[in-house]
């Protein structure tokens, strides 16, 4: 629709913009954080014990900044030059292997439901691999979540309806009151707290999605998880052989 296409070109923008102040943000950020590690590891230099607290604050605010960068980034045009054709299902391995480094995920179950015949998909792996990533976080973020039943498990499912590529994340996490998931996939909306969420998670999936002309859905129950559907359109006959 129009308002799909304007909403996309609005986030390319942001993201071409996004891009070039990052870049020239990235040095300094570093500069500072180098530094303030280089007293932090110096012996003797910060003995008191708030101060050390004070500076370590900073690292973690210096972090967000650059975790911020990395995701309004994302949002620049998608290259076209770096479209290949892809096996969704190797993707995800991909993905999850890389999760499995995160803190949050060494707790959390992991189930895997991939068709293996599934067919390729064309598409830019970076980008879908952050997509992957982005909606296993967010899950894992709602498993996690204080009010959620405890145990509960993240399960990645892909299977072919014709001419598309299914991918669902399905959690057992918090869940979304329908207010949340209407607003979930804005930019900047976030209901995590300061420090914990930038709100431009599902954004950036979705704008990347968009960009693949898929398709991404969610649905969601309060206290009794969330699944969030990604359609891909599969790779044309000709192109697929080439896989
Ligand atoms: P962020 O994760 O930085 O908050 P996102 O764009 O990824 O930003 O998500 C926006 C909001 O949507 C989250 O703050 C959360 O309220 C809600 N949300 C996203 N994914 C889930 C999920 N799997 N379960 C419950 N809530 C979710
Ligand atoms: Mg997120």
């Amino acid at each position: 629709t129009r308002r799909m296409a304007w909403q996309r070109e609005k986030m390319a923008a942001i993201g071409t913009l996004a891009a070039g102040i990052v870049h020239e943000i990235g040095n300094p950020l570093a500069g500072i954080t180098g530094l303030v590690q280089s007293v932090l590891d110096e012996p003797g230099a910060v003995t008191d014990a708030g101060a050390r607290e004070r500076l370590e604050l900073a690292l973690q605010e210096a972090a967000r900044i650059e975790r911020i960068g990395r995701d309004v980034s994302e949002f620049a045009v998608p290259q076209h030059e770096r479209r290949e054709l892809l096996d969704l299902n190797e993707l995800i391995g991909r993905t999850v292997r890389l999760l499995r480094h995160d803190e949050r995920l060494r707790r959390i179950e992991i189930g895997l439901e991939l068709d293996q015949g599934l067919p390729a998909v064309e598409g830019v792996a970076d980008q879908l691999m952050q997509v992957v990533m982005n909606l296993v976080l967010n899950a894992a973020d709602a498993v996690l979540d204080e009010r959620a039943r405890p145990g509960g498990g993240i399960r990645l499912r892909t299977r072919r309806e014709g001419a598309t590529a299914v991918l669902e994340v399905e959690d057992e996490g918090v869940g979304m009151e329908p207010s949340v998931a209407a607003q979930a996939t804005e930019a900047f909306f976030t209901t995590k707290g300061a420090g914990q969420g930038t709100g431009l998670g599902l954004a950036l999936c979705t704008s990347i999605v968009g960009a693949h002309r898929g398709e991404l859905a969610i649905r969601s129950r309060p206290g009794e998880g969330t699944t969030v559907t990604v359609r891909l359109p599969l790779a044309a006959a000709g192109e697929a052989r080439e896989a």
